[in-house]
């Protein structure tokens, strides 16, 4: 069949959109007011394959510059053979970082085409573990009053969220009496309802994490994500060994070297499309996470992860990250929607694909006209 599929069209099309968000935003260690997302579309055989990152602009200019001349004429059914050359090509500028965001897109396209073309959506492709993946309420910023703290979790609890998550680190990790009331009120709101988690995204010292670990656990956390930054997995495992709840990190992941990294110093390790090396990078990390006999749990990005976390075994749960999923609906048409806590692959009117197109609606939050390699 690889011998007779039509190879990929000269164009590449590369679009860059930035969604502000509803007023400023922060975490442990960031501020943000807006969120960027690089659209790249492959066509072949008279079909559109469609993926996305979130990204720097410099992902898309990644794509242009050293992806899409590669891509071209190349069978869209072999993705194996276009990750391989991609790969290797980008072996001096370097495989992690902003061009893993870049390369993951283009997977992500490449699999969306590849499912068009045999006009099978991707959830058949990928064969699936369960019906629907449950996914956690996850936002609860450092910077929200608690008023809309309790507006955000109890949107969750009416969704029907088996878990939520709250920001927690405010301000680098110096204000850990500000983080514990805010988690007292978080565990008052959800007690008996569904279960708390906590990210810091990196913001303690070992020191300050153990302690607040310890508070945690009093209050019945069962997930604190990134309690130090990912790039010390020591100390990550300084903070596992002196906590009941479970330690997770593995956002920033690009490839299955970077989870091997991580996988003995976490209980759940998370992974991202977006960033992992697409479905075919989250499949890898995921087959490493099972032989190390760890959950994998997904992060951010609902609609894009949910083809691929269906398939996958030893999947905990997906991250339905309020920035997300309000974006989504503005990116793409077609997203799949959350009922019951439960988000399904696709829609059940998607026949091929992962089911989504680039939507009309994203054009107000384009930065720039879509630049076409060829
Ligand atoms: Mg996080």
């Amino acid at each position: 069949m690889t011998a007779a599929a039509p190879g990929i069209d000269d164009a590449v099309v590369v679009s860059v959109f930035r969604f502000p968000t509803p007023g400023p935003e922060a975490d442990g260690t960031l501020e943000w007011n807006a969120t960027t997302a690089v659209a790249v579309e492959l066509t072949a055989g008279g079909e559109r394959g469609f993926g996305w990152t979130y990204s720097s602009p410099a992902a898309g200019t990644v794509i242009d510059h050293d992806l899409a001349p590669l891509l071209r004429g190349r069978s869209p059914l072999d993705i194996t053979g276009c990750r391989i050359a991609l790969q290797r090509a980008c072996r001096s500028i370097g495989t992690t970082s902003v061009v893993a965001h870049a390369l993951s897109a283009v997977d992500i396209a490449l699999w969306d085409l590849k499912a068009r073309l045999l006009g099978t959506p991707l959830s058949a492709l990928f064969g699936t573990a369960r019906d629907a993946t449950p996914v956690y309420g996850s936002g609860g910023f450092t910077n929200l009053p608690d008023s809309e703290l309790t507006t955000q979790i109890s949107q969750w609890l009416a969704a029907g969220c088996s878990a939520v998550k709250i920001k927690i680190g405010q301000d680098r990790g110096g204000a850990i009496e500000r983080d514990l009331e805010r988690l007292t009120l978080a565990a008052e709101l959800t007690e008996g309802r569904c279960a708390l988690m906590a990210d810091a995204n990196g913001a303690y010292t070992v020191g300050r994490a153990r302690r607040v670990g310890r508070e945690l656990d009093r209050r019945g956390v069962v997930w604190f994500e990134e309690p130090v930054t990912s790039d010390d997995p020591h100390g990550l495992e300084r903070v596992r060994a002196s906590v009941r709840c479970d330690v997770t990190a593995g956002e920033y992941i690009c490839g299955p070297y970077d989870a091997a990294a991580l996988i003995d110093v976490v209980d759940c390790l998370q992974l991202d499309v977006t960033r992992c090396g697409g479905y075919s990078g989250f499949l890898d990390c995921a087959a490493l996470a099972a032989a190390h006999g760890r959950d994998v749990s997904a992060h951010c990005a609902p609609a894009l992860h949910a083809p691929v976390t269906a398939a996958v075994p030893n999947l905990r749960n997906l991250e339905w990250f309020i920035d997300h999923a309000r974006l989504e609906p503005l990116l793409v048409d077609g997203a799949p929607e959350v009922a019951g806590g439960l988000l399904p692959p696709h829609r059940p009117d998607t026949d091929c694909g992962h089911g989504m197109r680039l939507s009309e609606s994203a054009e107000p939050y384009r930065t720039c006209p879509p630049t076409v390699a060829r």
